[in-house]
């Protein structure tokens, strides 16, 4: 399939650009290299069309049954899966990441998608509830009451950086919307723009073979911020999803609390993950600690969000085996790609940063790259103690990348008092022997406070895609620690409920009919029924 650097507004592509702006191009991360084609920045008309259509599409496809909604999503990861090599080679080149990992996230895609086709299938989410009427009920009878979740409306998705696939065009956020009932309109991210288009071709030819209204999916394009502002500005969108950085987050979220009509932004933004090394666990296994954790530190060039940025323990003998093994576990990895220009320089800027700063010490760095590479993103180690890290609020902040700070602490009320004042995380890991399992219970309440995930004896790096998986997190991890963006649970985000009341069956949707016609789960008077 041929990229055209074109918007794919419903079924048509669109050149139309910005008067007098030229067109941008992707950047291959590791030479430098301009990428053709060019991309033409999609003008406000043409946001405001793709608004217009998923207007116009909206009650029809939340109305669609929940057969057609699945195969739909079906239909949209086989399409991803015939693009084949081209979309693989084409997210290669754009972005540095290698190929294995490109076609892991290609499977990770496929797999979200078809397990909202799932979802949507089992219809559970549609929270069915009947409250009978009770005309013989004293003092006054009783109305009957039957309650559904309904899709929220056309949603604006922010394709992520560092995702090009698994948080992007068909990633997370769009696969639960659509689940939901939700037209999409996406912003790709520019750092992929090629993968965006192809990925959208798959969605647009799905949309087609699924006889669906054309307003259901509509792609646009920037690498400014103004096809995003339109986008969350327009009256017919009433939610977003982003993936991406603190600022970008907030942006959007005061921009959407300042429309007319508020909406919500389901934000995810920054995380340090902390992990506590419990001294249990260290003095058994430091070694083998440091060295699963410096390949979890520079994984994708450290650019997930769940990076673990922050290392908090006891200070001591056993402490200094975790630091030794890290720091020459990270000598052998040698400095790979990052996603862009600008994320590099951000990453390069923060390490600076820290070498600055006084009272932190580098304890360790990666080796150089291996390959002439424009942006290669070097691990950097670094050690402070509790005073110095409780004084200085700029160490708790995120360096995007593979860089991490070990936070010697004297005693375990510190490493808990620390805890408590950092801000909102995506999850907090611990590392644990069976002699560690009281002071972890005496943790726990501080770290659900603090987290959406907390996991032992591992690192958040890995994100399960299922039921019970929760990637959301107190603030500024995301804007609504509510949710979660990865598993079935985000089509949560997209749904409101509406109450029918005293309705004849006949107006009912099918749903929610006495005789249960769709043999749906349903409670009644509060029971399963
Ligand atoms: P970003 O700058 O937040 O951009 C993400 C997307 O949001 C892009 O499409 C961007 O558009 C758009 N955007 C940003 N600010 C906006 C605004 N004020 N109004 C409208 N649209 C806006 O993130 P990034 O480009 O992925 O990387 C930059 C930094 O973000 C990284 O260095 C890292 O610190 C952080 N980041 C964090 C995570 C995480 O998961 N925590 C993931 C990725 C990145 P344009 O690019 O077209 O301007």
């Amino acid at each position: 399939m041929q990229i055209s650097g074109s918007a794919l507004i419903g079924q048509r592509s669109s050149q139309r650009s910005v008067a007098g702006e030229s067109a941008f191009h992707a950047i291959d991360p590791v030479s430098g290299a301009q990428l053709e084609p060019a991309f033409a920045r999609t003008s406000a008309q043409d946001v405001a069309l793709a608004c217009e259509l998923a207007a116009q599409a909206f009650d029809r496809y939340r109305e669609t049954s929940l057969e057609q909604r699945a195969a739909l999503l079906e239909r949209i990861a086989a399409c991803i899966v015939e693009l084949g090599d081209a979309l693989i080679e084409r997210c290669v080149a754009e972005t540095g990441l290698p190929r294995a990992r490109v076609e892991g996230e290609r499977g990770r895609t496929v797999g979200q998608l078809k397990l909202f086709a799932e979802v949507v299938r089992a219809g559970d989410f549609l929270g069915l509830r009947i409250d009978p009427a009770q005309p013989e009920r004293k003092p006054a009878p009783r109305v009957d009451l039957r309650m559904r979740q309904i899709a929220l409306g056309p949603v604006a998705v922010f394709g992520a950086s560092n995702f090009p696939l698994a948080f992007s065009v068909a990633g997370g956020d769009t696969a639960a919307a659509l689940a939901a009932g939700c037209p999409v309109v996406v912003k790709a991210h520019p750092a992929h723009p090629g993968t965006s288009e192809l990925v959208g071709r798959a969605i647009q030819q799905a949309v087609r073979d699924c006889a669906l209204p054309e307003g259901v999916f509509s792609l646009v394009f920037d690498d400014g911020i103004d096809a995003g502002v339109a986008l969350v500005a327009h009256p017919h969108i009433k939610a977003v999803g982003f993936t991406g950085s603190r600022a970008g987050g907030l942006a959007l979220m005061q921009l959407a609390a300042r429309r007319p009509e508020p909406i919500p932004v389901y934000a995810e933004m920054s995380s340090i993950n902390p992990v506590l090394l419990l001294p249990h666990a260290l003095a058994k296994r430091a070694e083998a600690i440091g060295q699963a954790f410096a390949a979890s530190l520079t994984l994708g060039t450290g650019q997930f969000c769940t990076n673990p940025g922050l290392i908090l323990a006891i200070d001591g003998p056993d402490l200094q085996r975790f630091i030794d093994a890290a720091a020459a576990a990270l000598e052998t990895l040698p400095a790979t790609p990052m996603l862009t220009a600008g994320i590099h320089g951000a990453y390069e800027r923060g390490v600076e940063r820290m070498q600055g700063q006084p009272g932190v010490e580098q304890a360790g760095a990666g080796a150089a790259s291996r390959d002439a590479c424009a942006h290669a993103g070097r691990s950097a180690l670094f050690v402070t103690d509790a005073q110095v890290f409780a004084q200085q609020p700029a160490l708790h902040d995120e360096i995007f990348g593979p860089a991490s700070l070990v936070v010697r602490c004297p005693d375990a009320g510190t490493l808990q008092g620390i805890v408590e004042q950092l801000e909102g995380q995506l999850t907090i890991a611990l590392h644990i022997d069976d002699a560690d399992c009281d002071l972890a219970r005496a943790l726990l309440p501080t770290l659900e406070r603090r987290a959406g995930r907390v996991l032992v004896n591992g690192f958040g790096t890995g994100v399960e895609v299922g039921h019970a998986m929760v990637h959301g997190g107190p603030f500024p991890a995301t804007s609504d620690g509510r949710s979660t963006s990865v598993g079935s649970l985000a089509i949560a985000r997209f749904l409101r409920p509406v109450s029918y009341q005293d309705m004849p069956d006949a107006l009912l949707p099918a749903a929610l009919r006495d005789g249960n016609p769709l043999d749906l789960r349903r409670s009644v008077n509060g029971a399963p029924g």
